[in-house]
């Protein structure tokens, strides 16, 4: 930037936007643009105030702590601010902090890090173990009170287990689950649906009339003791007994020694705190003594001995130019947006999922809209919402076809489903491509060479119309294919020829049967041992086997009753593929015997229980029937006891059960 008339006019933009911003945000719950942009205003302004400190205004949103309340609520005055934390992004940001504890310690420090919940701050206090007062955070000079809000939350305790007088902090939030509920019931009823969780908790929880709050399924984490005497002499023991007094406290906290441990904590958490049922974007690392961070004290808006690590961005905004349909091997039919390319997480992002039409509907998503489009645990980031402030009016509504874009037939759906599908299986060529695909695929029949455009050139000439097809090929035929040479052409050959030998899971996983992934399929082989077994097996006996269930069992029972179905599998069959499952564990002394666990189990789990009945040449089988010959009853058995007894099939305990393996086991 050039001229100081131009920075500083620069800064005053930068100001009155994040003030703009903030008020939305915390005032209104309505966030006007993404955490991410809003963090990159806020860095842009903080390094002009750096660069130009003379230029930076006393009232500038960055010397301010957070949000102000929003003035309905009575309002709290702290004794001592509540703080913020300052951010490092990067391992190099990092490190310079490390060094200054370092410095400050004369050694390697210990830290704890803990996962940044993505919450609402809150502080409370307990008096003689009951909770007395429960303020937000506010602009961490004065807060909102909303005890009586907090006392409607199951998840914090109204008495603890210590008649202890303390200011506690943490942070309230709505997992996420709870959100998708909220949402989805906020649409059924028209009203207006909250852009994020932590919004949705702020909502919830910022109300005049806690019947609100209640049933809104808040939930919290605690990691901070404000005023207790004495205090914890370390974060960890502060953790420990916020446990102890009967609070929740966030469970995956951490130890580290060091700097090599922090690095590896956050590696690790990269990617699993997207299993969570809670937000976060990052890590709060704390020096772990706290009379040192006491001692190190806090600049005007946080303490100098704990950071939050920020992940890097996963959110960008972009253009949807257009909303494409592509029709998989089970015939589900997928929207995806097509975007304007944008940077997000190191790569160019030009597709992202609209997983369904239910999404599309309640997002609203035209082509033309602005988009904030999200890259998380999956690999094809998704479209999570709409800018619509931003809408210019020419933005084009999206009608999701009534018919299959690749064959023109209606598309059905499941009640309950969200997912429209083509049920078209032979006459889709969409289907039909992909079920080919699936078929050479590692995991099923493993044909090496047999990739998409191997199966488009093979479709292109009418060489194949069913997996059967592929077994035919003959050398001649395949070299004449446009870009295929003799080489090629004799490599798929024998790769098509050596997966006739693949156990019969394999061969169940390839036939594409609707629900049956690779685990299913190999508890069907497993469980039937031949493919004609399994092709003539009742529906109720599929529904027995551990891990299949009613749904997987259906879908298999209705796959063999259809006579295409059958006929497909039988040209397979004639083509010399192979049927059967090899065993896995020796004829063992359950060999023939069908055995449902009930109860709990003492010496093993129950999993490790069904592993050893396998492995021994028994099967597993989750409930009690007509064809079960000995029921293993743990403590505690449920009703299958009384069922078995009824059917008189002999019950064991566990204490016979791990006398007969343990003596099978040798044998
Ligand atoms: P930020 O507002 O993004 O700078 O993040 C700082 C805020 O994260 C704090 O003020 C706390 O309200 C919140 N926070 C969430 N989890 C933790 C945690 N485990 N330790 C400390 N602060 C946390
Ligand atoms: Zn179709």
């Amino acid at each position: 930037m050039s001229g100081e008339a131009e920075v500083r006019e620069r800064m005053r933009r930068l100001a009155d936007l994040i003030r703009d911003y903030d008020r939305r945000y915390y005032i209104q719950d309505n966030p006007a643009v993404s955490d991410a942009e809003y963090d990159a205003l806020v860095q842009e302004l903080m390094q002009l105030e750096a660069a130009y400190p003379a230029l930076a205004a006393p009232d500038s949103p960055t010397r301010r702590v957070g949000g102000r309340p929003a003035g309905d609520l009575k309002t709290v005055v702290f004794d001592e601010p509540v703080l913020s934390l300052a951010n490092v992004r990067s391992e190099e940001e990092l490190k310079e902090f490390h060094q200054r504890m370092v410095e400050a310690v004369g050694g390697e420090p210990d830290y704890v890090a803990e996962l940044k919940i993505d919450g609402l701050s809150v502080v409370i206090d307990y008096r003689d173990g009951r909770l007395w007062r429960a303020a937000t955070r506010g602009d961490g000079l004065q807060g909102e009170d909303v005890t009586a809000n907090v006392h409607v939350i199951d998840a914090i305790p109204a008495v603890l287990t210590e008649p202890v007088t303390v200011e506690i902090r943490g942070e309230i939030y709505l997992p996420k689950s709870g959100f998708a509920t909220l949402n989805a019931r906020r649409l059924a009823a028209g009203e207006a649906l909250f852009a994020n969780p932590r919004n949705a908790a702020a909502g919830s929880l910022r109300q005049l009339d806690p019947e609100v709050t209640r049933g809104r399924g808040l939930q919290a984490f605690f990691y901070e003791i404000r005023h207790q005497n004495p205090l914890p002499a370390t974060q960890d023991q502060t953790l420990e007994t916020l446990r102890r007094w009967g609070l929740p406290v966030e469970e995956h906290w951490a130890l580290c020694h060091g700097f090599a441990d922090l690095v590896a904590f956050i590696g690790v958490w990269e990617s699993r705190r997207h299993d969570l049922d809670f937000e976060t974007d990052g890590l709060v690392l704390k020096l772990n003594n706290l009379e040192m961070t006491r001692a190190l004290g806090h600049t005007q808006k946080s303490p100098r001995a704990q950071v939050a690590f920020k992940y890097p961005a996963e959110i960008a905004v972009t253009r949807v130019l257009g909303i494409a349909l592509s029709v998989g091997r089970t015939g589900a039919v997928t929207p995806t947006a097509d975007l304007e390319p944008v940077r997000l997480k190191g790569t160019t992002v030009t597709r992202a999922s609209l997983h369904n039409a239910n999404i599309i509907q309640a997002l609203d998503v035209r082509v033309g809209d602005s988009v904030e489009v999200r890259k998380a645990g999956e690999v094809i980031p998704e479209v999570v919402r709409v800018l619509t402030e931003l809408r210019t009016g020419r933005e084009v509504p999206f009608q999701f076809p009534r018919e299959c874009p690749e064959c023109g037939t209606p598309l059905v759906r499941d009640a309950e489903e969200a997912t429209w599908r083509c049920p078209n299986q032979w006459g889709c060529p969409a289907q039909r491509r992909e079920s080919l695909i699936h078929f050479g695929s590692r995991g099923a029949m493993d044909i090496g060479g047999l990739g998409e455009k191997t199966v488009d050139a093979l479709l292109a000439a009418g060489l194949v119309q069913e997996p059967a097809d592929l077994y035919r090929l003959d050398g001649d035929t395949l070299a004449a294919l446009p870009r295929f040479g003799d080489i090629a052409a004799r490599n798929l050959l024998t790769a098509i020829a050596e997966s006739r030998r693949r156990p019969l899971s394999r061969l169940i996983f390839a036939l594409n049967i609707r629900h049956v992934g690779e685990k299913a399929a190999l508890s069907l082989a497993r469980r039937f041992g031949r493919l004609e077994a399994l092709m003539n097996a009742p529906e109720e006996e599929l529904a027995e086997i551990p891990g299949v269930g009613p749904v997987l069992a259906q879908s298999v029972a209705e796959f063999f009753r259809d006579p295409t179905q059958r006929a497909r599998v039988q040209h397979l069959v004639e083509a010399g593929v192979n049927q059967e499952e090899p065993r896995t564990g020796a004829d063992g002394p359950l060999t023939g015997q069908t055995i449902v666990i009930t109860g709990t189990l003492e010496r093993m789990s129950r999993q490790a229980a069904e592993q050893l009945v396998v492995t021994l040449g028994g099967r597993v089988a989750s409930t009690v029937s007509s064809r079960t010959t000995l029921l293993v009853a743990g403590s505690a058995p449920g009703s299958k006891l009384a069922r078995a007894q009824e059917l008189g099939v002999p019950v064991i305990d566990e204490e016979e059960f791990w006398r007969r393996t343990a003596n099978g086991a040798k044998s």
